[in-house]
């Protein structure tokens, strides 16, 4: 199994409050799945995103990737892992601005110190996310769709086993939106495993799964029974 979660938990603490979020969560995603997560605002999808991608620790509770207890990892074999292993794709691109496209990208060689190749490799997946003409563009001269190509591009760069996607079309417009999803379902289709995070029901039901949050808790863990397919171009209407 590439993910197995058990009673995950996660309350956040300072001197003063603690702010229980997570109360127990637990599911398994098979290696090629492509899962959406969703509830409302304030639902702790992010919090449980921020987990299964190693950015952040769970308080209690069991998380296998590939068989390994990654509970009992230090900070810096959490960082291997999650280079390695994973890509990010935010709402807010996250990338540097000034920077040229091509940059953005094989910046995460760099931190792997997996430099060899990297312009070439870094060509390859911009033209596969239809880029090629932006190479040496800067970030902040591109379109907001073409902002999250590059952010795509960039989680790929490094031959990912699971690509997370928090709220991807969330500060798009609709047809950037059905590219993005375009393309997560194309990496999909090519044997890539997809959590995306969204509220929105229509993006949501691109994937083959859905897992509902509410208050910290799955409310319903369900296959999506008619699959929306982003070629035939729904979000726009
Ligand atoms: P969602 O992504 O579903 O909107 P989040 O996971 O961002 O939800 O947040 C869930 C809840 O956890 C919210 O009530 C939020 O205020 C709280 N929360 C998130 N991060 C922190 C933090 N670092 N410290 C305290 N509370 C937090
Ligand atoms: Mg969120």
């Amino acid at each position: 199994m590439l993910i197995e979660i058990q009673n995950l938990k996660k309350e956040f603490r300072n001197d003063k409050v603690v702010t229980k979020v997570l109360h127990g969560i637990s599911f398994n995603i098979e290696k090629g799945d492509f899962v959406s997560i969703m509830g409302p605002s304030g639902s702790g999808k992010s919090t449980l995103m921020h987990i299964i991608g190693l950015l952040d620790r769970a308080t209690s509770g069991t998380y296998k990737i590939d068989d390994k207890d990654v509970t009992k990892l230090n900070d810096d074999e959490l960082a291997e892992l999650r280079n390695e292993k994973i890509g990010f794709v935010f709402q807010s691109f996250n990338l540097l601005a000034r920077t040229t496209v091509l940059d953005n990208v094989i910046l995460p060689l760099i931190y792997a110190k997996n430099v060899g190749n990297a312009r070439e490799r870094g060509e390859k997946v911009l033209k596969s996310v239809g880029l090629g003409h932006r190479l040496d563009y800067f970030t902040n001269q591109i379109s907001g769709g073409e902002k999250q190509r590059v952010a795509i591009a960039r989680a790929l760069i490094n031959n990912p086993s699971i690509i997370f996607a928090d709220e991807p079309t969330g500060n798009l417009d609709s047809k950037s939106g059905v590219q993005i999803m375009e393309i997560l379902q194309k990496l999909n289709n090519e044997g890539n495993t997809i959590i995306l995070v969204t509220h929105e029901t229509y993006t949501a039901e691109h994937a083959k799964r859905i897992i509902n949050l509410k208050d910290g808790l799955i409310i319903e863990d369900t296959k999506v029974k008619k699959r929306r397919f982003a070629t035939d171009g729904e979000l726009l209407k």
